[in-house]
């Protein structure tokens, strides 16, 4: 199976409580593709600039992530975010965005690109997540994330990209803001009216949540004692859980699975978080995230609870 990802592909400066970078590989689809590429052949597709050089191709290219679709604008400039932190790791302050090369980006996707079973519409202006949306007619599981930014620049642009997907994860805060849903279930159920037949609310430290038609599943994060920096824990975690799904294939999704994925996208975030950037994935084997996968397991062993017996909502 092989999935393809198109999102920002990203020089960050970052500032936590805990240190800060002013210049570090990132973005939202270079964090899932490194994510990802745990579990199966992933493909990347974006724009980057001169500023992009061999160093960080070498950092995807390491992992066995194809970027024969990452297109190099000459004499473009390399998507640019600057954020931080205060004590609450779960906010992220942005203090400037620059789209630079994603500013007049035609995505044109490869046959392979093209061909792919999965595609995950990382963060990015939701105009752009359609098209390569459409390019993709084959793929039998989409996904979708986005942000604060394009729920109030692009409302109608993203409506229309989450229409056309199956699964969308957000944060909870930005599920309640799109959908003007103060009660998370019903802002699950009215992402769920616009098209997908899934929703992932992640919430930071605390976890994720899972809402399907039928169903409700929820998962507390990986009790972590250092968490540095959370940049592209969303993302993380949205690699874990579709690269499990796509590995495993279309006919193999079933509920349990769902928590599976769930269990790896929680696993793969709280590596993200551990150290700035993509520097603890980077480094990252499977030997560790299978036993960190076994620590979590008997928390995703339980029971479904069927809708008509919650007690909320
Ligand atoms: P998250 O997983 O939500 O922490 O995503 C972090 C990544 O999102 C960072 O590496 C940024 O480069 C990227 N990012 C921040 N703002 C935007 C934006 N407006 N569009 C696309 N990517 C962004």
């Amino acid at each position: 199976m092989s999935l393809v990802v198109v999102g920002s592909i990203a020089f960050d400066a970052v500032r936590t409580p805990f240190g800060a970078r002013e210049r570090m590989l990132g973005g939202s689809a270079v964090h899932f593709s490194l994510a990802s590429s745990f579990f199966t052949d992933v493909r990347v597709v974006g724009p980057v600039g001169d500023d992009f050089g061999e160093a960080e191709h070498e950092v995807l290219a390491q992992r066995g992530i194809r970027t024969d679709d990452i297109e190099h604008v000459a004499g473009g400039k390399t998507f640019f975010w600057r954020g931080h932190y205060d004590y609450d790791l779960n906010v992220a302050h942005t203090d400037d965005t620059q789209l630079n090369v994603f500013g007049d980006f035609q995505p044109k996707l490869s046959g392979e690109s093209r061909a792919s079973e999965s595609v995950f519409l990382a963060n990015i202006q939701p105009d752009l997540q359609l098209e390569v949306r459409e390019q993709c007619s084959a793929a039998s599981l989409v996904g979708l994330d986005s942000m604060n930014l394009w729920i109030e620049t692009a409302r109608d642009s993203l409506a229309r990209a989450i229409g056309a997907v199956d699964l969308v994860l957000m944060n909870d805060a930005e599920l309640r803001m799109l959908t003007e849903q103060p009660q998370l279930l019903r802002a699950a159920r009215a992402v769920m009216a616009m098209g997908p037949r899934m929703v992932v609310a992640k919430q930071g430290e605390y976890g994720a949540a899972l809402f399907t038609e039928d169903s409700f599943f929820a998962l507390p994060g990986y009790p972590l004692e250092d968490v540095v920096d959370p940049t592209g824990a969303g993302d993380s975690f949205a690699g874990g859980f579709l690269g499990y799904l796509d590995a495993i294939g279309p006919d193999a999704i079933d509920d349990q699975a769902l928590r599976r994925a769930m269990t790896y996208g929680s696993v793969m975030a709280s590596f993200n978080v551990e150290q700035f950037g993509t520097e603890r994935v980077q480094r990252l084997t499977h030997g560790e995230i299978n036993r960190r996968f076994e620590e979590f397991k008997s928390i995703t062993h339980l029971e479904a609870v069927p809708l008509e017996l919650r007690v909320f909502g």
